[in-house]
């Protein structure tokens, strides 16, 4: 949703935007990405606006992630892909520009370079204290 209340997933949701439908239920659609990062790269969202992970309740979440797995098995085979990417990008820190919940598929060939995101060391305590950290939260 942006200043104005316009989210563009919305309309596409609504069926009030075009988009590359591939799949479509009472609840979720599934489309192609119009600047794919390879062909194929699909977008399965619910069709109700949630902005993020955090908010989207827990029956919708497990539908969608139901037709991000069918959705995976399938686009790989119409792709010719040896494999594929599920991400999804919760806040604007982390790469989200549409505020409207979607998980990304993307194909992936041997053949093309895609180096893995880059890794960090953790030094002396720093592993088990982050681990304390993130339980306590867990727990609260
Ligand atoms: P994110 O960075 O996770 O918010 O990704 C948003 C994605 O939505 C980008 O990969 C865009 O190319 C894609 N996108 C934006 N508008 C449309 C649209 N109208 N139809 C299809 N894909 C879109
Ligand atoms: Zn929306």
């Amino acid at each position: 949703m942006n200043e104005n209340n316009e989210c563009i997933f919305c309309e596409i949701g609504a069926g009030n935007a075009p988009a590359e439908k591939v799949y479509e239920d009472d609840d979720v659609v599934a489309f192609l990405d119009i600047s794919p990062n390879n062909h194929g790269h699909t977008l399965v969202i619910p069709k109700d606006h949630f902005e993020n992970l955090y908010v989207l309740p827990g029956e919708i979440l497990c539908k969608m992630m139901l037709i991000v797995q069918k959705l995976s098995i399938v686009v790989r085979e119409a792709t010719q892909a040896d494999g594929v990417n599920i991400m999804m990008n919760n806040e604007p820190s982390a790469g989200q520009v549409v505020m409207h919940a979607h998980i990304h598929i993307i194909p992936r060939h041997e053949k093309e370079e895609w180096p893995h995101f880059p890794h960090k060391a953790y030094i002396g305590e720093e592993m088990q204290a982050v681990a304390e950290k993130i339980k306590n939260c867990f727990t609260r």
